[in-house]
């Protein structure tokens, strides 16, 4: 059996193959052009992408849909956690926006989230959830780890996720949890 992901992301790349899925990218997916996300949530921008590109394949594949819900910020970024400072944004620059929002904000936790959605023969058989709990930092700590973990501090590492080593990182993401789910069903 192959899972193919439809992620060309190197760090969400790790963490899929950390799960020990047999989990490869999609072929040809750099000649593939990207869907447009138009979900209002997670769960319905991973089947988006998961239907759009499992057209491309007769087996199974997976596509997530991830990112940080602040809740001082009413759960921004959310769903727009990529783009969070607009057209061109970069991690840097959603970083920084990120810290300006909360300057002198007391509640700084926050939670990542992930969606997994699982299609067949271009059919969307079933969404997994996974989310882990922490806190935004008053400024970036680590260089691990991609997007936003330099400011994700994770209570049970005592470190932001940008400090930690990334393979301890990828036992314990939201993406991780949500794979484990995966894993489950697929057993
Ligand atoms: P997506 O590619 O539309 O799912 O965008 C997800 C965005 O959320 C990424 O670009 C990151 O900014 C952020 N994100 C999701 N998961 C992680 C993570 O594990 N670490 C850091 N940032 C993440």
């Amino acid at each position: 059996m192959i899972l193919y992901c439809a992620t060309t992301n190197r760090g969400k790349l790790r963490e899929f193959r950390a799960s020990g899925l047999p989990i490869e990218p999609l072929p040809n997916l750099g000649d593939i052009s990207v869907p447009d996300e138009t979900g209002e949530t997670f769960e319905e921008n991973a089947i988006q992408k998961a239907l759009y590109y499992g057209a491309f394949t007769a087996e199974y594949l997976i596509a997530e849909d991830s990112g940080i819900a602040v809740e001082a910020l009413g759960g921004a970024p959310g769903i727009y956690s990529a783009r969070f400072a607009g057209p061109g944004a970069t991690d840097e620059s959603n970083n920084l926006l990120l810290l300006e929002k909360l300057r002198g904000v007391e509640n700084r936790k926050a939670r990542y989230v992930c969606a997994i959605a699982l299609v067949a023969s271009g059919q969307a058989l079933v969404t997994f959830r996974g989310e882990v709990e922490g806190w935004i930092v008053d400024e970036s700590c680590g260089s691990n780890g991609f997007g936003y973990d330099p400011l994700f501090f994770y209570p049970p590492f005592n470190r932001t996720f940008g400090e930690v080593d990334p393979e301890l990182k990828r036992r314990v993401s939201h993406r991780a949890v949500a794979l484990a789910k995966l894993a489950k069903w697929l057993a």
